[in-house]
């Protein structure tokens, strides 16, 4: 198939672009490379420009035969999206709805979409399932569940058959080196362990611990990054194999605490690293742990690399033979 990939130069994004060209998939790449990497995409066509952009995109799908598109291009921080619910409501409910009228008008029946667990807010039981209350507590939850919201009418009228996929916490990196986690500025916690590792930053801080949890800190689940790829792919199979539309969490179903990840991290890169411990970061609940059983019966997903060591080994050697993040090349986001 052709995949239109919108966002493939972001994170889970590019790691997504390799596995399908792997795959022997043909991809092109819409990207504002306002959070994507020109470096990040080496293997498909790479097209800059928004997402709001109707003309470009309906020549774009009108001059090239796509036959699916996934959609990360989003904006994807609760803190940014609490400051700025417009922006997020622009991108990511705007941005997405001209996208699929240009699917529409240019009749491409498949749609992968980027979600998060986020959709589901403060959580009232764990393990969440996909059936689990969808309350969310800031804009960046909310976009995404009215995108989701809006899908299955688009199905009924105009038959585009989606899979939305709830991700959990996206980490590790590609495990042949190529390609890695790099945002500018860093909010996530497994890259600035790391950059205090490298001795970028002083001292990793770690918000809160105070939570009810069995070491006070924070748990999540973290998910490979290669994992979630192949869980982009096998729902493009199961599409384009007549699968109806379906909601998929995308989880370890383990957890594990903030503290839990410090250390895994101290044992991979042999070292203590310093921490602090500061006030509780808003709008963070305590424990978020998905129940992925779902895709793994429906669409036989088995994370490979999940484990937590791996997650944050191959990170680690994305680091340590990156530490500046991407080369720059040509135009690049803050230039
Ligand atoms: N976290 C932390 N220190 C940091 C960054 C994150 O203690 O410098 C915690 C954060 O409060 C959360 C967990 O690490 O409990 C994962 O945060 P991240 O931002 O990586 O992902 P999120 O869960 O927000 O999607």
């Amino acid at each position: 198939m052709h995949i239109l990939v919108t966002g493939g130069a972001g994170y889970i994004g590019s790691h997504t672009v390799k596995d399908l060209v792997k795959a022997r998939h043909q991809v092109t790449v819409l990207d504002n490379l306002s959070k994507g990497w020109r470096a990040a995409v080496t293997k498909a066509r790479l097209i800059e420009g928004e997402i709001t952009n109707q003309r470009l995109l309906c020549e774009l799908l009108q001059t090239v035969k796509i036959n699916a598109v996934i959609h990360f291009a989003a904006s994807s921080l609760v803190g940014e999206s609490m400051q700025c619910p417009a922006d997020y409501y622009a991108n990511n409910v705007t941005g997405s709805l001209i996208l699929l009228e240009a699917m529409r008008e240019a009749g491409i029946p498949y749609l992968v979409f980027s979600s998060t667990a986020a959709v589901y807010g403060e959580p009232v039981e764990i393990p969440i399932s996909e059936d689990h209350p969808a309350i969310p507590t800031n804009p960046y939850g909310a976009t995404k569940l009215a995108l989701e919201e809006a899908l299955p009418w688009y199905y009924q009228a105009y038959g585009l058959r989606y899979i939305s996929l709830r991700y959990f916490n996206a980490a590790g990196a590609d495990p042949d080196g190529e390609l890695g986690e790099v945002h500018e500025p860093e909010t996530h916690l497994i890259p600035l362990v790391l950059k205090t590792a490298l001795g970028q930053t002083p001292e990793i801080k770690i918000f809160g611990r105070d939570y009810p949890t069995p070491d006070g800190t924070c748990v999540r689940d973290y998910i490979h990054v290669t994992d979630l790829a192949q869980a982009h792919i096998l729902a493009l199979e199961a599409l384009a194999g007549g699968a109806n539309p379906s909601i998929y969490n995308l989880g370890n179903g383990n957890g594990y605490s903030v503290l839990e990840v410090v250390q895994a991290t101290e044992k991979v890169v042999g070292k203590p690293l310093p921490k602090t411990f500061s006030r509780r970061r808003v709008g963070d609940p305590a424990v978020l742990v998905a129940s992925a059983e779902k895709i793994k019966r429906e669409l036989h997903w088995r994370p490979c690399y999940s484990d937590l060591h791996t997650i944050i080994e191959t990170a680690w050697r994305w680091h340590q033979k990156n530490p500046l993040g991407y080369p720059k090349i040509g135009i690049y986001p803050g230039s």
